[in-house]
């Protein structure tokens, strides 16, 4: 049985998405970023709709283990890397790719005695400060990974910028620059954009783009949504109307008593909540379609349900369609009717929620 509340998947436009990274990068090999179940939409559904990737990255390995098991033979790179012995194994055991950021990680590598094992990407920090080495160690840690036995020769370099959805910064260029000096003489493929970089910034596009957001069509750029770009929006949340009722002036919905009538309204409850993934603290006022029509959000979104003002829509009935975000209604907007940002949403969507592609079959 299809739960009430669901997430339907659109496989044509995730492939749609990867063709238009495709002309943003039309030289550049494509690692496809799938971690986190493909920001919320089916990681190996989504992995085996991008056949035409050229690799795909996770954030861990459990997740890239995954992927294998469930048969994808591509390339995949885990951006985290390992940090014991037992995952460096797994990495190897798998054929997977491991991100280096850590003298810890090169003491463990420098332990190994098998040859030629692992193909690594070492990893500059240019200025996000999580993960990396600073620009002023590269030269050190590329002459230690050069003499690793079980380090692949010779071995890929990238970085990650901080605020590359900021236009008008010159944050960006200033990483992009301290990447390339650092670099200047060394072998090795080159990583640098993620969505943002790749789409505002030439100068990020280099050897391998890793796309995340803008495959699932969503913008990377505030104020802004896929659409203005080309991109086709791949999941779509749903549920149904279980009631309408009339309420009076005066009379309040919803926990806290937040929100009062100020005038007789008509009241659909939408089987959907923040038990669900929709984020509790949307405002009064998001938009929700039903029907394919605009209603506003009114009151506080509850666990499993959430309330909108019908009076526009005086026909609507229980069991009918309602959209929380998706085709017609960008998950950009209702991100911002909720102070956060996309990302947070569609990676937001629990167990509950069952993910089904376009056709209406049960996702992996
Ligand atoms: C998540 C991630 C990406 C993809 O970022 P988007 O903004 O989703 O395109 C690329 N590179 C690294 C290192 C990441 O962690």
């Amino acid at each position: 049985m299809q739960g009430i509340a669901y997430a339907e998947i659109d496989l044509a436009a995730v492939r749609h998405n990867l063709n238009i990274v495709r002309n943003h990068a039309p030289q550049a090999n494509i690692m496809a970023v799938i971690k986190a179940n493909a920001y919320g939409h089916g990681m190996v559904r989504i992995a085996k709709a991008l056949e035409n990737a050229d690799a795909f990255a996770v954030a861990r390995i459990d997740e890239a283990v995954r992927l294998r098991q469930a048969g994808i033979r591509q390339r995949i790179a885990v951006l985290q890397g390992f940090s014991t012995d037992e995952e460096l194994q797994y990495l190897i055991d798998f054929n997977l790719e491991a991100v280096i950021h850590s003298n810890h990680q090169i003491e463990m590598l420098e332990n190994r005695q098998d040859r030629t094992a692992l193909t690594v990407w070492l990893k500059i920090d240019t200025g996000m400060n999580r993960l990396g080495f600073k620009p002023k160690e590269t030269d050190k840690v590329i002459q230690q990974l050069k003499d690793i036995s079980v380090v692949k020769q010779p071995f890929n370099l990238m970085t990650h910028l901080a605020s590359a959805d900021d236009q008008g910064s010159d944050f960006t260029t200033q990483q992009i620059d301290l990447f390339n000096q650092a670099l200047i003489g060394v072998e090795g493929e080159r990583s640098i954009g993620n969505s943002a970089g790749l789409m505002a910034w030439k100068s990020a596009i280099n050897d391998w783009v890793r796309p995340g957001i803008m495959l699932y069509g969503i913008s990377p750029f505030p104020d802004s949504t896929g659409s203005s770009f080309d991109l086709k929006p791949v999941m779509s949340f749903h549920s149904r109307l279980i009631t309408v009722k009339s309420l009076e002036k005066g009379e309040s919905v919803g926990y806290g008593n937040s929100w009062v009538c100020t005038k007789p309204i008509l009241l659909g409850v939408v089987a959907i909540g923040y038990g669900d993934g929709y984020p509790r603290h949307a405002k009064p006022g998001t938009p929700v379609l039903i029907n394919g029509q605009r209603v506003p959000l009114i009151g506080r979104v509850s666990m499993d349900m959430l309330t909108v003002d019908l009076s526009s829509l005086p026909q609507a009935k229980p069991g009918d369609k309602a959209t929380l975000w998706g085709d017609g209604l960008p998950v950009e907007e209702i991100a911002s009717f909720a102070d956060t940002i996309p990302y947070t949403l569609v990676c937001g969507v629990t167990q509950r929620v069952h993910i089904i592609d376009h056709a209406g079959e049960a996702a992996v």
